[in-house]
């Protein structure tokens, strides 16, 4: 794992969010993106190299819409980098690790995504992206 990539938070509105946290860290969104296949809206923020994804539900069903249900908005996963997915992936499942899809999938910011089942890790939804 290479580094914290961002960090993911769970919000009702991109839009409103994007706004307070463009106040907050004195910046703007520099993109927004649909993930159809995660039911899900994404804005990004940049923070000195860090940044800030934040993910509000498309439809009911979207994972997003579940955890804002049970949860409220707040926190809902932080994303590492890594060079080589599947051998990340490989590794964690070879330690025991859930992982939460099989191969990797394409998630936002151009990236190769697999989330890590929170049950093992403490309550925190992990995700590993790779850029591609
Ligand atoms: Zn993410």
């Amino acid at each position: 794992m290479n580094k914290i990539e961002h960090i993911g938070i769970a919000v009702n509105s991109v839009k409103l969010a994007g706004d307070i946290y463009e106040r907050l860290l004195n910046t703007t969104v520099y993109k927004t993106e649909d993930v159809a296949s995660e039911g899900v809206k994404t804005a990004f923020l940049q923070a000195g190299p860090n940044k800030i994804e934040l993910l509000e539900a498309t439809n009911p069903d979207s994972p997003i819409a579940k955890f804002i249900e049970k949860r409220g908005e707040g926190i809902h996963h932080i994303a590492f980098e890594v060079t080589d997915i599947e051998a990340q992936m490989q590794r964690l499942k070879n330690e025991g690790f859930v992982l939460l899809n099989e191969t990797p999938k394409q998630g936002a910011d151009n990236k190769l995504v697999c989330f890590v089942h929170p049950k093992g890790t403490n309550g925190v939804l992990i995700e590993l992206c790779q850029s591609i």
